[in-house]
């Protein structure tokens, strides 16, 4: 007999998370040169990493010997959102901190409560820590307040709120969101994720982090994957009061954030001119595709990060034609939207190809 069996049922019940193809993977299964293949499947800064970030982890790499030491980065971002040093908890990856989370509030007899199609990671951690999945109705998509608050239980100990959302790029308000988390009963955590916060129009941001004050069951959490191009260096954050920040430091693995990232981070922070022009290009690119998109006849949700999710007939059929063009984008099953595709806002020749490739894909 497998120990496999012998793990707990919600361990087993989990669905394992399908990232986006790798060029490799496609480059191997279509015997297509990898500098053919256009991939906006990962919602990855199409730029690269910031000039400054890769100096600063080039330098970095003369002590790798070391264990790494948080506390530059820490103050680093406690300056720059106003808040103690002990606000602060570094993730590998802002999903390390949302399991973080979910392993500190959660735990069997338990549930979260998230809007349906939202991000996948959700269920995951809350599965994880054996707590009960609750997907509340979407409303055009996105997230529901009065849905949300209508499915939160006795048990509930998590609500999981993604502004915008990935994989539909919906965006509520920061004043609905405000008015919604005042309603969620103080005992709840909220944990708002706002890794595409850096892609909104300047009208709609909002100092989301000062609300902790008035607030105190909030948990705001940020990524250095996205604008700032850091994905695969594995960096993200929570803020939060001092007291959560605590519990979240107590599962948190000792070094789970490495020298490289830690320095890359701290020099990605302050490269303004790099996250401005990677805003640019996106906000570009946004109207080039969502142009291409209508010119071929195709439903858009409105999206405010780097990506945006259309309709197509048949899901699968449309991303396999698209693949066998060398193009990757990500089918959108596991969210519960099996005839859409989300496609990563790329450089505008990337955007161009994956149009094309989509014109060649689509029914006729
Ligand atoms: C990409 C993404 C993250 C960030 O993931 P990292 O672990 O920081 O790379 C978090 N939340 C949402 C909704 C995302 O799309």
């Amino acid at each position: 007999m497998s120990i496999a069996l012998q793990a707990p049922a919600y361990i087993r019940a989990i669905s394992p998370y399908i990232p986006g193809k790798p060029i490799t993977e496609l480059a191997r299964q279509m015997g297509i040169a990898a500098e053919k293949i256009v991939k906006l499947a990962s919602n990855e800064n199409p730029l690269g990493m910031s000039p400054r970030a890769r100096k600063a982890v080039e330098a970095a790499l003369a002590a790798v010997e070391r264990y790494p030491d948080q506390f530059d980065l820490i103050a680093a971002l406690a300056e720059r959102h106003g808040v103690a040093t002990e606000q602060i908890v570094l993730g590998n990856g802002s999903n390390d901190v949302l399991d973080m989370a979910a392993r500190v509030f959660l735990a069997p007899g338990r549930s979260a409560v998230f809007s349906r199609h939202a991000f996948a990671v959700y269920p995951l951690a809350t599965m994880s820590a054996g707590a009960e999945c609750i997907a509340a109705p979407a409303k055009h998509y996105g997230h529901d307040p009065a849905a949300m608050l209508a499915a939160i239980r006795a048990d509930t100990h998590v609500v999981w709120i993604a502004n915008p959302n990935n994989p539909t790029g919906n965006f509520l308000p920061q004043s609905e969101v405000r008015a919604f988390i005042e309603r969620i009963p103080a005992h709840i955590a909220v944990v708002l994720d706002e890794a595409y916060t850096e892609y909104l129009a300047p009208a709609e941001r909002a100092d989301t982090v000062s609300w902790i004050r008035d607030l105190p069951n909030l948990i705001v959490t940020r990524t250095f994957s996205k604008i700032y191009g850091l994905a695969g260096l594995r960096v993200g954050y929570g803020v939060a009061r001092a007291d959560v920040v605590d519990l979240l430091n107590r599962v948190r693995q000792p070094f789970n954030v490495n020298n490289l990232a830690l320095a890359g981070a701290i020099a990605a922070l302050d490269d303004h001119g790099f996250v401005a022009e990677s805003f640019e290009l996106n906000r570009r690119g946004m109207e080039q595709i969502v142009a291409g998109l209508k010119r071929l006849g195709l439903d858009h949700i409105p999206s405010h990060g780097n990506f945006v999710t259309f309709a197509v007939t048949d899901g699968a059929a449309v991303n396999g034609r698209l693949q066998q063009q060398g193009v990757i984008v990500r089918p959108i099953g596991g969210y519960g939207l099996p005839n859409h595709l989300r496609v990563t806002i790329g450089l505008g020749a990337e955007n161009l190809r994956f149009l094309e490739a989509l014109g060649k894909a689509l029914p006729t």
